[in-house]
């Protein structure tokens, strides 16, 4: 036989190789009704609220808040009410299992009914939850069992089930699923390799056949031959010992060889992944994205939920930087309050002040101990800034906050405000650029494909906005940062220095291997390059020059490691 290949979505990026371990849905036989029926349906919905409430909380001693919350509020469901009187409504008569898989479906179509992507997302949460009841109820086999080095192959997960997984587990790979979903954003939090959306072919794969995922590319291969075999196990070992030099390269400061400082921050929400960015010893953390905390709100946060939000993240940072966005709501972080709203980011917290205000005096009663800076999402125009900043020092009062004022930055990430961006950078302390919404806004495509979003900053359409802002900024004089996706894309991060940027916001696991990007620059080089991928004909162009900036790099830096034993051998 030969290898074959399926095709679905990269959820979480890495290579996992091993036997898959196939989770199938479980199987049942109706057993009739009768009074025990609905003890054990009880039972077993007790028993997943419990074992929810259990992984909640070993995610929050491993310092996972975020996705702790999550379980929470899926075993919050599990006792729901009206769910519970669904399952007793069905149980005398078809039985447990039946019961429980009818009261589920009935719950999740009444969600997915109210034409909403957040309410729908929460329809796969309840039906994940039926597939838990169901699992205690006929003893089949739960994610949780699977073993160490395995592929775990499913239909769908929950995020309690990601959670759950013993650690060592090769990967993930799912026939259905989201890049987006709440499984995924803990897959990537625990660093799990997983692909998505692999169809139902997945579904035939046999228990312990030899598999390969690429949670990047969201391709598993299934029957892979020597070969692939061979490149993935040299692949690995390769991206193992790339993972050790880049992290001696933080004993070197963050500058390119010909002097040119950049500052490198961490994109971090949870003081988990603040962890894995100071121990990358990034400088501080270049954006905390705090709607993500809140996405299943049900009115907007007050004073007290924002800061015990906050606290846990900032309070690690003592004395460093801390970038605290405002609430960055609508769109794809819509919370079930704000269902249907079209507005989003500034323009929706300045419909709201009250709710602003309250924010920006958690801000500052969290951040006090870090050398802060509030961030605004989205913003339009210069005039919003002088609102926020009377709003800010209204906020710094009631705080009796002493010294100078925390920075106040704006995000550029619209080609109509990248126009605007002397304005706004005049009424601004620091700017910053994100890319994942301005290539969305410059050139129409999908930014739930993160890594297509990211390569696509370097358009020479999205570049000459950046280029704009960078301009904007130096006029003015204040520094800029890039926070995106694009930032982690070496060859786009090469450009960016090119054009002058003074701060890279990544991914915490990301912040290594933009160091080693970093110094092995030309800043002088790197200005040229992106000089002429202003005028290149295609994202393509433009990569291949910011990719031989960093090849031209690599030779040099072979010869200085023969000679000098350097970090980049
Ligand atoms: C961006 O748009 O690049 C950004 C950093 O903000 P977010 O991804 O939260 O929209
Ligand atoms: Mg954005």
């Amino acid at each position: 036989m030969s290898e074959r290949r399926l095709r679905g979505l990269g959820a979480s990026a890495g290579i996992a190789a091993g036997p898959a371990a196939v989770v199938r849905e479980a199987g049942y036989e109706s057993v009739g009704g009768g009074p025990d029926e609905e003890r054990r349906a009880l039972a077993a919905l007790a028993d997943v609220a419990a074992d929810l409430g259990a992984a909640a909380d070993r995610l929050r001693e491993r310092g996972f808040e975020e996705e702790a919350k999550i379980l929470e509020a899926n075993r919050l469901m599990a006792e729901d009410p009206s769910l519970t009187a669904a399952v007793l409504e069905r149980a005398s008569a078809v039985g447990a299992v039946a019961a429980v898989r009818a009261a589920c479906e009935h719950h999740a179509e009444l969600l997915e009914a109210l034409t909403d992507s957040v309410l729908a997302a929460r329809a796969a949460d309840v039906r994940q939850l039926g597939l838990r009841a169901e699992r205690v109820l006929t003893g089949a086999r739960a994610p949780a069992d699977v073993a160490t080095g395995c592929v775990l192959v499913a239909r769908e997960l929950g995020p309690a089930d990601v959670a759950e997984l013993p650690l060592g587990i090769g990967g993930i790979a799912l026939a259905a699923g989201a890049a987006t979903s709440h499984a995924a954003i803990v897959a990537r939090s625990l660093g799990v390799p997983m692909a998505v959306a692999l169809g139902d072919e997945l579904l035939a794969v046999a228990d312990g056949a030899f598999v390969v995922l690429d949670g990047d590319t969201g391709v598993l291969t299934l029957e892979p031959d020597l070969n692939t075999i061979a490149r993935v196990g040299a692949a690995s070992e390769r991206a193992l010992r790339q993972r050790g030099r880049q992290a001696a390269a933080r004993a070197l400061p963050a500058a390119t060889i010909d002097g040119r400082p950049v500052r490198l921050l961490a994109n971090a929400s949870s003081p988990a992944e603040v962890r894995v960015a100071l121990d990358a010893a990034a400088e501080g953390i270049g954006l905390v994205r705090t709607e993500l905390a809140f996405l299943e709100a049900a009115a907007w946060p007050n004073e007290a939920e924002h800061e015990a939000a906050l606290t846990p993240v900032l309070s690690l940072l003592d004395g460093r930087i801390a970038t605290v966005r405002t609430l960055d709501f609508g769109a794809d972080k819509t919370p079930p309050f704000l269902s249907g709203i079209d507005t989003r980011g500034l323009a929706l917290m300045l419909e709201h002040e009250g709710a602003l205000s309250d924010q920006l005096r958690a801000i500052v009663r969290a951040g006090a101990g870090t050398q802060l800076r509030v961030l605004l999402p989205l913003v339009e125009e210069a005039a919003q800034l002088r609102r926020v900043r009377a709003l800010l020092q209204d906020a710094l009062e009631a705080a009796g906050w002493r010294g100078a004022p925390p920075a106040l930055g704006a995000m550029i990430e619209t080609p109509q405000a990248a126009a605007r961006a002397t304005e706004i950078a005049l009424e601004a302390d620091f700017l910053s650029v994100g890319t994942n919404d301005l290539v969305q806004y410059t050139l129409g495509l999908d930014r739930e494909l993160p890594l297509a979003t990211a390569r696509a900053a370097a358009d020479p359409a999205v570049l000459a906005h950046i280029s704009a802002t960078v301009v904007a900024a130096r006029r003015v004089g204040i520094p800029i940062e890039v926070c995106g996706e694009a930032a982690a894309e070496p060859p786009v991060a090469a450009l960016l220095i090119g054009f002058g940027v003074d701060e890279l916001s990544v991914a915490p696991a990301r912040v290594d291997e933009i160091r080693v990007v970093v110094q092995r620059l030309s800043a002088e080089a790197a200005a040229q390059a992106a000089g002429l991928a202003l005028s290149a004909g295609s994202a393509a162009e433009a990569l291949a020059l910011g990719e031989a900036l960093l090849d031209e790099r690599d030779d040099e830096r072979g010869q200085v490691a023969h000679g000098g034993g350097g970090v980049f051998a």
